[in-house]
């Protein structure tokens, strides 16, 4: 029986952990840089290191039975020399490796027939030196430009990524002329970067899968996400048309068993006009669009991927309300404020559960907490509720 988990990464996923882990009389062992990271509050023990020092990773392996990821900027190698000690991963470092990097990603999805969006590597490997400064002739050889620089200039905008450590959409950057393509790729000389069509979605969803280790899998319920400078900053959880909830189960369905994971994999998809779903990214772990699960579902997030990687069946999924809303709490200035002002009237909506993650210093676009009102009607107009807990939380200008 698996009593110890260990956490590589040791933020607010990590952190939500805790009350799950609690429920199934789990210790939590975590691997995170900062004493003050959140879920060090909550760890049984910690060892303070990268989130990318595998030799940090090799002592945290001494304090538990297995080992599971809140942050996936790990040295896939260096872990793997641990796995062939027989240290055990969950998810397995195979089922990682070719989605770290998100042209390996993308190819990969491509190649099990996943749909995507068209895409392009500029620098042809991770570990290839990139050529600076970008030609236009790397460009223009990829199949998504054919037509030369104009075919390029036609497509405009499109999207480039960083292949590698982006987040909260730090590392995407949508280029909506050649002026400011040249001027990003001189800036980010050096960095391999991935480059695709721009998707005129008409919404943003999402889908969170589990794996057990007898090979159970488990949805939640298809979300729509709202991004700001492509930050998320709201889920609605609602009904949708069958034929979405169809695509978006059915990619996670084929993703979780061609990869065989054993774990919890978050789906971030787009909706195009024409009804179709396409997979923008995987994230091998639990993921903000699924936050609404510890408020809104029988088995949160975090106590099913708890489950599976120590071998437990997985929970129940379903709602316990007919609809939901979850609004992260995004700083909006550098501070120290721990914003209980706020924080106390956010609690007084009716139905409404505010998590706030101890994170001591504020910035603009961190993560500091989030929101979730339960609806009991899938009628409820969650857009005005979002309205309301975003003008308490925002200062108005
Ligand atoms: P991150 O890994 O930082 O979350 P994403 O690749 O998910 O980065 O991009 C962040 C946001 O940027 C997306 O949620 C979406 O709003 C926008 N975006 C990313 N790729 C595209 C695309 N190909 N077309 C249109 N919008 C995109």
């Amino acid at each position: 029986m698996v009593k110890r988990v260990g956490v590589i990464g040791g933020g607010q996923l990590a952190w939500m952990m805790g009350s799950a882990a609690q429920k199934l009389g789990i210790e939590l062992v975590v691997q995170t840089p900062h004493a003050d990271d959140p879920a060090v509050a909550i760890a049984h023990h910690t060892v303070l290191a990268a989130i990318a020092d595998a030799q940090a990773t090799a002592e945290l392996a001494k304090h538990c039975d297995v080992i599971t990821f809140e942050n996936e900027f790990v040295d896939l190698d260096a872990l793997s020399k641990l796995a062939a000690q027989g240290v055990p991963f969950y998810p397995q470092l195979e089922t990682l490796a070719p989605l770290l990097d998100k042209y390996h990603q993308r190819q990969y999805l491509q190649d099990i027939g996943l749909p995507v969006p068209k895409f392009a590597a500029i620098a042809k490997d991770s570990s290839d030196p990139p050529s600076p400064p970008f030609s236009r002739g790397e460009l223009v050889e990829s199949p998504l430009f054919q037509g030369g620089f104009r075919g390029i200039s036609s497509k405009f905008p499109i999207v480039l990524k960083a292949r590698r450590h982006g987040y909260d959409g730090q590392g995407t950057w949508i280029i909506r002329n050649e002026g400011e393509l040249h001027a990003k790729l001189q800036q980010l000389q050096g960095r391999s970067l991935l480059v695709e069509e721009f998707v005129p979605f008409e919404k943003e969803l999402a889908i969170m899968v589990a794996r057990s280790q007898t090979g159970e899998i488990v949805t939640y319920p298809v979300v729509e996400t709202q991004q700001v400078d492509q930050v998320c900053r709201r889920v609605f959880v609602t009904e949708f048309d069958a034929s979405v909830a169809q695509q978006a189960e059915a990619i996670a369905h084929t993703l979780m068993e061609k990869l065989q994971v054993v774990g919890i994999f978050g789906i971030e998809l787009f909706l195009t006009p024409e009804g179709k779903v396409l997979v923008n990214e995987i994230a091998p772990r639990t993921h903000n669009s699924g936050h609404f699960t510890l408020d809104a579902c029988e088995t949160s997030q975090f106590e099913q991927q708890l489950r599976a990687v120590c071998g437990l069946p997985l929970g129940n999924p379903s709602m316990r309300c007919k609809a939901a809303v979850m609004v992260n709490l995004l700083g909006y200035e550098s501070s120290e404020n721990s914003y209980l002002n706020q924080r106390q009237k956010l609690a007084q909506l009716p139905n409404t559960f505010v998590h706030w993650y101890g994170k001591t210093q504020s910035r603009p676009g961190r993560k500091l907490g989030h929101v979730t009102t339960l609806l009991k009607d899938s009628g409820d107009d969650g857009r005005a509720i979002a309205q309301t807990i975003e003008a308490i939380w925002y200062p108005s200008s």
